[in-house]
């Protein structure tokens, strides 16, 4: 008898109808003889809704409070759950976050979980029920309703399937799985049968909202493997696994992310302490910078050593965009400083990204890479990688094209797949 955890998303909760056909799938999986315990998400749309009632109300609402108002999606749904499974004849029970103890932090509106009691589910699963779950949310030691961020329910999901030692955490959606790119770009797309935690998250990481982030990192760090599929078809999905249970293939998709803006520091003092300083006053206006070029020439370095006036450099970042605000006030702070001369902010640039796990063993991806973006004209405008990925920046405008003939020439499309192993 195995212990199966099924999360049902907005979309999966977003009528009557359809709470109704996931209970059934719940009943479905029972029935042949596992332990069900379902985690829900707020019914479509709603939590938005809520967020907008406060937003309403007034522009500065409290963290506090709002965690209380967000909750109380997923504690309709679960509840409504429940009652979709009794009215097919079964026996279940729903737990919010703080009647099961679903410890957190107490960061309002992105808490950490800390620690989960699944006494009371343990002995509900013996009872021989099914046991629900709010997704989303947890208390922290005051006492205080939190809720673990935007999509956190995933979240809920893996901890829930971490604590209780689940066989599988099933994470059902409107999508039927985790694809080598977006389909809505690609038409070739193909979903991906099985993929590891790290190149999930870099995917994850880089715009493919299939999964919350932080859910990923904790089903990799507690080895719970993550079943994405879809909530209309019975069909596999995707299965997030370790390493060690997948087939390599060097490059196994193409992400991309117009979420970010380029941030360019031109003619800056080139010498030790500056790029400190420039990154220091960012990150205390808590910013995170992604990728980062400095262009340095050796006669520049010659000649500071030598004493003279000292020579300039240009020093390019990327941040996000909803952090351009915060970037500005860091540069008016810092810019004078280091004797940036002029700033130039970029907001139409998208990054792409080439993922695989085989990158650590083969040679050549990035080349190949920065050569298929050549062949469509298509110009770099900076570049970083990891083990595992390779990032280009380009113009918004070649978003479509990059990604296309990416997954072209990495020869991911469909029929093409089986033999690019
Ligand atoms: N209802 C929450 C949200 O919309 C949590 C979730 O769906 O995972 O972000
Ligand atoms: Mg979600």
């Amino acid at each position: 008898m195995a212990l199966v955890v099924q999360k049902f998303g907005g979309t999966s909760m977003g009528s009557i109808e359809r709470i109704k056909n996931a209970a059934a799938r719940t009943i479905a999986a029972h029935a042949e003889g596992n332990r069900v315990v379902v985690i829900v998400s707020a019914m479509s749309g709603e939590t938005d809704r809520l967020l907008k009632l406060a937003r309403d109300v007034t522009s500065v609402p409290d963290a506090r409070e709002m965690d209380a108002l967000a909750a109380t999606g997923e504690q309709v749904a679960s509840a409504l759950m429940a009652i979709a499974i009794h009215a097919q004849g079964h026996r279940a029970r729903s737990y919010l976050g703080h009647q099961m103890r679903i410890l957190t932090d107490s960061a309002f509106t992105k808490a950490r979980i800390k620690a989960i009691d699944a006494s009371r589910v343990v002995e509900t699963l013996a009872g021989g029920e099914i046991v629900v779950v709010a997704g989303f949310q947890g208390v922290d030691e005051a006492g205080n309703i939190t809720t673990l961020g935007r999509g956190g329910s995933d979240t809920s999901a893996v901890a829930i399937a971490a604590a209780l030692g689940a066989d599988v955490c099933e994470i059902f959606t409107d999508v039927d799985g985790v694809y080598t790119t977006d389909p809505n770009i690609c038409p070739t797309a193909r979903k991906i049968d099985r993929i590891s935690y790290e190149e999930m998250l870099e995917l994850a990481s880089l715009g493919a909202k299939v999964l919350q982030i932080r859910s990923v990192e904790m089903a990799m760090k507690y080895g719970v493997p993550v079943h994405v599929r879809s909530s209309f078809s019975s069909s596999p999905g995707t299965l997030v696994t370790h390493e060690g249970d997948l087939e390599q293939v060097v490059v196994t998709g193409i992400a991309y992310d117009k979420g970010e803006a380029r941030v360019m520091l031109v003619g800056v003092r080139d010498q030790p302490g500056v790029v400190a300083e420039i990154f220091t006053a960012l990150a205390a206006h808590n910013v995170s910078v992604d990728m980062i070029i400095q262009n340095v020439s050796v006669d520049a370095t010659a000649l500071a050593s030598a004493g003279g006036q000292g020579p300039h450099t240009d020093v390019t970042f990327t941040v996000a965009k909803n952090d351009l605000a915060r970037v500005r006030d860091a540069i008016a702070e810092v810019g004078r400083k280091v004797g940036a001369g002029d700033v130039r902010y970029d907001e139409d640039i998208v990054k792409v990204s080439v993922v695989g796990l085989g990158m650590r063993s083969h040679a050549g991806v990035a080349a190949k890479m920065f050569r298929i973006l050549a062949e469509h004209g298509i110009n770099i405008q900076a570049i970083s990688t990891s083990e595992i990925k390779v990032s280009c920046l380009v113009a918004t405008k070649y978003t479509e094209l990059a990604v296309r003939a990416l997954h072209e020439g990495f020869e991911l499309g469909g029929d093409q797949a089986a033999t690019s192993k």
